[in-house]
């Protein structure tokens, strides 16, 4: 069998990942509740489809006959890149034990509603025994795929490929060394008024607004559209139909717009991939199994921060677009000035919960979990006493007092799921977005003169030419070093987080 067999194969395996995105589209968008049970039944089947398909005899013989005839290509051309992705794929799955894997699947819908109970009690314990037992089982998971260093290696390599527990210890480490003296300072700070954050907006209207300001940074809605969830999210079925969600809340106004904003970052991301790549590896993850073009979860997530944070969140983006939101909202914001609303969306304030944390302080939360997702996993933290260490981070870190495990320990729904290892994708975004903008104005001085002047298309070519383009060609590092001249690198983060919350808060 030939290359042409494996692009064939590839192909009917990202068609299968991309009908289960269509359900699960579905099922969080459209989908009435009842809908439920046998949903989560047909996602599975079709997950388990294309797991079988990658590891199938017909897979490997395509394989190996195109390995022989991609031999002589350039080690990173497009060819050669996919025939090694398809084995590097097949061999991790084929490492994880499907008794293990059955194992994860059971548990994870039980330890879902036992996770929801305890929340709703702010109880921790009864969700204890079920925790404990899922990080047995991504333990077991570590061992079956194997690493160098720390068993969380093994699983951040799923969402984070190339990322280390050595390497995000010293990552962190530089990062707490630079923020925590802006976050105590702010603390000291008279804080910018919001109050009109929280008048009634008419949710038509907001999603009218949050739309049209997506499309205005470049998102095509021909190959896409917004609708309303609970937790915003993007969703691609091929760069031909990317499809994004918002939250709306009645009074508060940032969710909708900024929840669309980051979505749109995400979309821009999948519709500017080659369309040579359309159902191929390059644009299908084998390893997570989602087809996606991103080529890791915190690349992914660099470019919805991108999006929503240095551009949305900046003085320019209200210079030029208050007009435009007064103009949305007639008569509820004639006495904000365009200062006070890039102040107000800006505000920093330590809280106790990540999705509503600000852009400041929303690291310390990923930070906390990563450290002690760390410990559980190589055993040096009992799950028994997970609460008081979650708590103890917090407060050091963000110097809050943890009100009850609800509040804490129990807010996020990943660990239920058994998702363990993902969280770092936050932080590795947040980087990378600020490394790639900073290269991007610095390469192109014309970019931010655009951006002053409300034109969005020089900074999206730049990164649809760097990084969007690529698809899942090149690694997060080697894109990352064509694009910047070095890999993964804090200081610009750093950098821009100072100025931005040094200049906000009138810091020394
Ligand atoms: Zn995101």
């Amino acid at each position: 069998m030939s290359y042409s067999d494996l692009i064939e194969i590839t192909g009917r395996v990202n068609d299968f990942l991309n009908a289960g995105s269509v359900l699960s589209w579905d099922a969080r968008t459209m989908m009435p509740p009842g809908g439920g049970e046998s949903r989560s039944k047909q996602l599975a089947t079709l997950a388990v489809a294309a797991r079988n398909l990658l590891c199938s005899d017909e897979m490997k013989r395509a394989q190996e006959g195109a390995e022989a005839e991609c031999a002589g290509m350039p080690e990173d051309s497009p060819e050669a890149r996919i025939v090694a992705q398809v084995r590097t794929a097949i061999d991790y799955h084929e490492r994880i034990p499907p008794a293990l894997l059955r194992r994860k699947t059971e548990l994870g819908s039980a330890a879902q509603q036992l996770w929801a109970e305890a929340r709703e009690k702010a109880a921790f314990d009864l969700f204890a025994p079920a925790l404990s037992e899922m990080v047995e089982i991504n333990r077991e998971m570590a061992q079956a795929i194997g690493f160098d260093g720390h068993p969380y290696d093994a699983l951040m390599y799923r969402f984070e490929p190339g990322t280390t527990q050595d390497g995000l210890t010293k990552l962190f480490a530089r990062l707490r060394e630079g923020m925590i003296p802006l976050v105590r300072a702010i603390a000291e700070a008279d804080q910018p008024r919001a109050d009109f954050l929280y008048r009634d907006f008419e949710p038509e209207a907001q999603l009218r607004f949050a739309l049209s300001m997506a499309e205005r940074i470049g998102y095509d809605t021909e190959r896409g559209r917004l609708d309303t969830t609970v937790h915003p999210f993007e969703v691609s079925f091929t760069r031909d139909d990317v499809r994004i969600t918002t939250r709306v809340y009645k009074n508060f106004l940032p969710a909708a717009l900024f929840g669309a904003l980051h979505e749109a970052g995400h979309a821009m991301y999948e519709q500017g991939v080659d369309t040579a790549y359309t159902r191929t590896p390059l644009a299908t993850d084998l390893v997570s199994l989602y087809a996606v073009g991103g080529v890791s979860f915190g690349a992914h997530e660099s470019q919805s921060r991108l999006w929503e944070n240095h551009v949305g969140r900046s003085r320019a983006f209200w210079a030029n677009h208050m007009g435009d939101l007064r103009a949305a909202y007639p008569e509820r914001l004639d006495d904000v000035s365009e200062e006070e609303f890039f102040r107000a969306v800006n505000r920093s304030e330590p809280s106790f919960i990540r999705v509503e944390s600000d852009e400041l302080t929303y690291d310390f939360h990923i930070m906390v979990r990563c450290e002690l997702e760390a410990r559980m996993v190589d055993g040096s933290l009992e799950v028994d006493d997970l609460p008081d260490a979650w708590n103890a981070a917090m407060k050091d870190y963000l110097g809050v007092d943890v009100p009850d495990d609800a509040r804490g320990v129990l807010q996020d729904v990943h660990w239920s799921s058994g998702q363990i290892g993902t969280f770092c994708n936050y932080t590795i975004g947040n980087i990378m977005a600020a490394q790639l903008f900073d290269s991007a104005t610095t390469q192109n001085p014309g970019i931010q003169r655009a951006l002053d002047g409300a034109d969005y298309t020089p900074l999206r070519t730049w990164l649809t030419e760097n990084v969007a383009r690529h698809g899942r060609r090149f690694s997060r590092d080697e894109l990352l070093q064509k694009a910047t001249g070095r890999p993964l690198d804090p200081e610009p983060y750093l950098t821009y987080l100072t100025s931005k919350f040094s200049d906000l808060y009138a810091l020394a």
